[in-house]
């Protein structure tokens, strides 16, 4: 059976760019055919800077940001990364297939890298870790933003050369393709760079009203648009591609409408939108708490998970290891 493979950092608290470039897919696509697994890449959020005691606290909060949004561990098997231990063995593996040109070459690693004062192995070996993650379920489709289709490229390179080398009349792995949402990346509230947890440009899936209205109201416009009376331009305004995400149809037109003629200014606009966020959000943040209320729940979820996924994972492990001479 075919399967589908995703995964976030716990590098922060999920955010709408994460919701919707990624995990809003994923909600969808528990309910298909195939079986999915989603997780909480621990191991992954290494490569960036943290401090212990909040890493711990990210994890859990992903974890129950990732269940109010919709995931529902009877549909699919959602774990931590670091609860099977697999992934760093399949990852081993894979760094001796892998080129280092290849490695170098990538836009995620040469963007995070220089913001390092001193670059550590990890972020080069990410994609790397990410193949395993991938490849050790077989899965063939990977749901994810854009900024991830470089790396999924790079995934399939790894499958091909580690099949041409250890299985070469029938492929073992498969080669994974990305699957992406209309909002395949979502700028950040600066207007400047992609929403990142990293670059504190984000709104929190579970933050409130009043939390995102404060966001909202300095965020980046069409910046030709100086005066009220400018007609803007909703193609190039972050705020426009939040109403396509957030807003009903009719809505967008209106707005559009009022944004062209400078029939109103950005900051009515931001309320209409505010308005449509909260409609989708009240129900998650509500889910967010009632799951909060017992943490023992997300706890055994996860364990659960991961012992779902180990099972699968074992298997790939025995028949890699059988194949590249490492079993007796
Ligand atoms: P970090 O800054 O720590 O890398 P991140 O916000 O980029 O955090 P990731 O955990 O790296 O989040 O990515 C989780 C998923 O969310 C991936 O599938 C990624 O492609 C997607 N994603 C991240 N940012 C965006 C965005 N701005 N728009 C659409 N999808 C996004
Ligand atoms: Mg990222």
């Amino acid at each position: 059976m075919s399967r589908i493979f995703s995964g976030i950092q716990p590098s922060g608290e999920l955010h709408i760019g994460n919701y919707l470039g990624a995990v809003q897919n994923w909600v969808r696509l528990q309910e298909g055919r195939e079986a999915t697994y989603f997780c909480v890449v621990d191991l992954h959020a290494l490569t960036g800077n943290y401090e212990v005691a909040d890493l711990r606290r990210r994890r859990h909060e992903m974890a129950v940001s990732l269940l109010a949004a919709g995931l529902d561990p009877e549909r699919c098997t959602l774990f931590f990364q670091s609860a099977v231990p697999q992934h760093t063995e399949l990852a081993w593996i894979f760094n001796t297939v892998t080129p280092l040109g290849e490695l170098e070459r990538q836009t995620q690693y040469k963007d995070k890298s220089s913001r390092q004062e001193s670059v550590i192995t990890g972020l080069l070996t990410y994609p790397v870790l990410q193949a395993a993650d991938i490849l050790l379920y077989h899965a063939t489709r990977v749901p994810v933003g854009e900024d991830q289709v470089q790396h999924l490229e790079l995934s399939r390179e790894i499958s091909r050369r580690w099949n041409a080398r250890f299985a070469p009349d029938m492929p073992f792995f498969p080669e994974p393709q990305p699957l992406l949402t209309p909002v395949r990346r979502l700028m950040g509230l600066d207007g400047q760079a992609k929403m990142s947890k990293s670059l504190g440009n984000t709104i929190g899936l579970l933050e409130s009203r009043e939390q995102i209205w404060e966001k909202l109201r300095p965020a980046m416009t069409d910046p030709a648009r100086v005066r009220r009376t400018d007609p803007g331009n909703p193609e190039v305004c972050n705020i426009y591609s939040l109403h396509k995400a957030f807003s009903a149809p009719e809505t967008q037109v209106m707005v559009a409408d009022n944004c062209r003629g400078a029939k109103w200014g950005c900051i009515e606009c931001k309320k209409v939108l505010a308005e449509s966020m909260e409609e989708v959000l009240v129900p998650i943040r509500r889910r967010a708490a009632e799951i909060t209320a017992t943490p023992s729940y997300v706890t055994d979820v996860m364990e659960d998970g991961a012992q779902h996924a180990r099972t699968t994972a074992q298997e790939t492990m025995h028949q890699v290891y059988e194949r590249m001479g490492l079993t007796d």
